[in-house]
């Protein structure tokens, strides 16, 4: 079956569901009735986190008009942000389970990263036979059209976030982790298969999911 509303061995299917709760990285330090956010597995830098639907789906095209996306997200960077400092943001927004620029993991989700770096200059640099555009990130769906894409945002900023998108011809394989890798210093160290670097998620799961004190914003 290769159905999009499959549930079966998608990880981030699985974890929406509780079936996937052997390991603290897959444990959500966050959820409502219709998003989650975890650790992600190969994080470069401590507080790296996804916030990923539960409904499955390639992209998060579906999501961006909806004010409950918005609202999860905001919470989410507020916890990050509050430990680990600003944020930037990034999408690979693949359109078939087999792309290349899915990374491995089928289900659209949004990197949340706390770092501070023009990720979106960099992205520019990084390959010049991509042409970017900038976009808001509401108006993200009628821009890629249903084409395979990439989107990054140097800082998060609700509806109103601005950053940069390319559609893809042909499917890029960990294309943000790359450059955010030699930023760090450690180009050879992208990739996640290869460097799960499962300490960071672990200890990014345990802070996020103790916010004692941290939350500020009472209503
Ligand atoms: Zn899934
Ligand atoms: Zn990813």
């Amino acid at each position: 079956m290769s159905s999009v509303h499959m549930t079966d061995a998608c990880r981030f299917c699985s974890i929406g569901a509780k079936a996937s709760t052997a390991s603290l990285v897959d444990k959500p330090w966050l959820e409502d009735d219709h998003y989650y956010a975890i650790a992600s597995i190969g994080a470069l830098v401590p507080g790296w986190s996804l916030i990923v639907p539960k409904k499955h789906s390639y992209n998060l095209v579906d999501h961006l008009e909806n004010a409950d996306f918005y609202k999860f997200v905001e919470a989410a960077v507020s916890r990050i942000e509050s430990m680990y400092g600003p944020v930037l943001a990034f999408e690979h927004g693949s359109i078939a389970a087999d792309s290349a620029t899915s990374c491995g993991t089928a289900h659209a989700h949004l990197h949340l990263v706390p770092l501070s770096f023009a990720l979106a200059d960099a992205a520019v640099e990084a390959d010049s036979s991509l042409a970017w555009d900038t976009v808001r990130l509401a108006d993200l769906a009628q821009v890629v059209g249903g084409n395979e894409y990439l989107f990054v945002a140097d800082r998060y900023n609700g509806r109103e976030t601005t950053g940069l998108v390319t559609t893809l011809q042909a499917g890029r394989s960990q294309f943000f982790r790359r450059i955010i890798a030699s930023h760090l210093g450690c180009p050879d160290e992208y990739d996640y298969k290869e460097f799960p670097r499962l300490e960071i998620a672990a200890s990014t799961a345990i802070s996020l999911s103790h916010d004692v004190g941290l939350i500020s914003r009472v209503a």
